[in-house]
């Protein structure tokens, strides 16, 4: 059973590469973006709470995001493998995920980041802002708030990784065909 990360800026292509990695490995996809925006739809009190710091592109506070994220885990006890996409964000959550992977005798294979400059990251979120409907790819502020998340509070979470000798760099550059050919061979040698 294989339990990847991909990592990465918001931009970077975490959505779109983990379609291509569902399919090819049979992933259940976690992304705690879409768990947010599915609950904010949906009007809930988690989507709520979240909605105010997603608006202004901050980090959803950590309990909110672990105690969300454990309970859609443990929907799948009968999974594949697992593919998380824009979780763990902080070196809490990090933590918190080895616990509760590990009360179910899992653990992460590696985490992959994709890496792609602030300046083209920019200009994918304006770009896609223009049909996404996300209110958090159509302002400039925001996008830059988001961007400075990055650097500042998640990006380190990547140490957490390297320190455990499972953490791979990909070039997000490149076509959508490229990245994937490599992150699907990067994640066949596990
Ligand atoms: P994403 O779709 O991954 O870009 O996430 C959209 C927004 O949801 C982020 O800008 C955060 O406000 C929030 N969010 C997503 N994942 C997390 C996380 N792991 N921790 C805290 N906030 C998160």
């Amino acid at each position: 059973m294989k339990n990847i990360i991909l990592f990465g800026p918001p931009g970077a292509g975490k959505g779109t590469q983990s379609e291509f990695l569902v399919e090819e490995f049979g992933f259940v996809h976690l992304s705690t973006g879409n768990i947010f925006r599915h609950n904010i739809l949906n009007k809930t009190e988690l989507g709520v709470l979240a909605k105010k710091y997603i608006d202004e592109g901050r980090l959803v506070p950590d309990s909110l995001t672990i105690n969300m994220l454990k309970s859609e885990f443990l929907k799948y006890s009968d999974s594949v493998g697992f593919l998380f996409d824009g979780f763990p964000r902080t070196e809490a959550q990090a933590k918190a995920l080895d616990e509760f992977l590990g009360q179910e005798d899992l653990k992460i294979t590696a985490m992959i980041s994709l890496e792609v400059p602030d300046e083209e990251l920019l200009s994918r979120l304006l770009e896609r802002g223009k049909s996404s409907g996300r209110p958090d790819d159509a302002n400039s502020e925001v996008i830059g708030n988001r961007l400075r998340v990055y650097h500042k509070e998640t990006a380190i979470v990547q140490r957490y990784y390297e320190k455990q000798r499972k953490h791979i760099v990909v070039n997000g550059l490149g076509s959508v065909e490229q990245i994937s050919s490599v992150l699907k061979a990067e994640i066949g040698h596990f």
